[in-house]
């Protein structure tokens, strides 16, 4: 059994890797941060989903001493030229909201007020990076495509999902199961890019 660490205090990030993990056939177990009290990250101050993943990933190998992955994710909104991106977190930060999933949803609708049906598009994205200590570092990126609603719909998930609509699945990424939204999400797409990386620098 093989350890390696995830770049996060997370625990629900956690259980979910370890759970796709475990689905995929790999005796590798997932820790977190929880584990690793004295490790510190660096602020995230890249420019690119990738350049954030990476950040936190280096540092949690380097003081680790194991393997390291992190991610980071967001929404891109066509009519916003990409916005809100890498800062999707706190996207109405400017508005005293910093990280209230219902705030940043008011402001992106608000933004959107006068944009058409065909001119909502925007796609969810999130980029792994893997990190050796010894300073390897791999990065896989996840992407799934999706219009923003005039609505919040659905009680599921979390963030920006009751407002992303999915053409294919004519729903909400709230208004699915976790299962369903694994299947397509930018998150489950990138892990399961990453388990064969993560599996070739375990066996090293
Ligand atoms: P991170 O945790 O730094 O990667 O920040 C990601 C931010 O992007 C979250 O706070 C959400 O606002 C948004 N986000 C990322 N993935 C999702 C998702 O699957 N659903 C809804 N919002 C998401």
């Amino acid at each position: 059994m093989k350890d390696f660490l995830v770049a996060t205090g997370n625990a629900h990030k956690l259980i979910e890797i370890q759970q796709i993990i475990d689905a995929a056939g790999y005796s590798f177990t997932a820790r977190g941060l929880k584990d690793f009290p004295a490790i510190v990250i660096p602020p995230e101050d890249g420019d690119t989903f990738a350049a954030n993943a990476i950040i936190k990933a280096k540092a949690a190998a380097q003081q680790s001493g194991l393997i390291a992955i992190a991610d980071d994710s967001g929404i891109c909104v066509d009519a916003l030229d990409g916005a809100p991106g890498i800062y999707s977190a706190r996207f109405a930060a400017d508005e005293g909201a910093d990280h209230i999933d219902s705030r940043n949803n008011e402001k992106l609708l608000r933004l959107l007020k006068d944009v058409p049906d065909e001119q909502r598009g925007g796609h969810f994205a999130c980029a792994i990076a893997i990190a050796t200590p010894e300073g390897e570092v791999r990065t896989v990126e996840g992407r799934v495509y999706g219009v923003i609603a005039h609505a919040e719909s659905g009680e599921g998930g979390f963030g920006y999902d009751p407002l992303f609509f999915v053409p294919e699945l004519n729903k909400t990424l709230s208004e699915v199961t976790a299962e369903e939204k694994n299947a397509i999400s930018h998150r489950g797409q990138a892990l399961r890019l990453m388990l064969p990386i993560l599996a070739e620098m375990l066996a090293d």
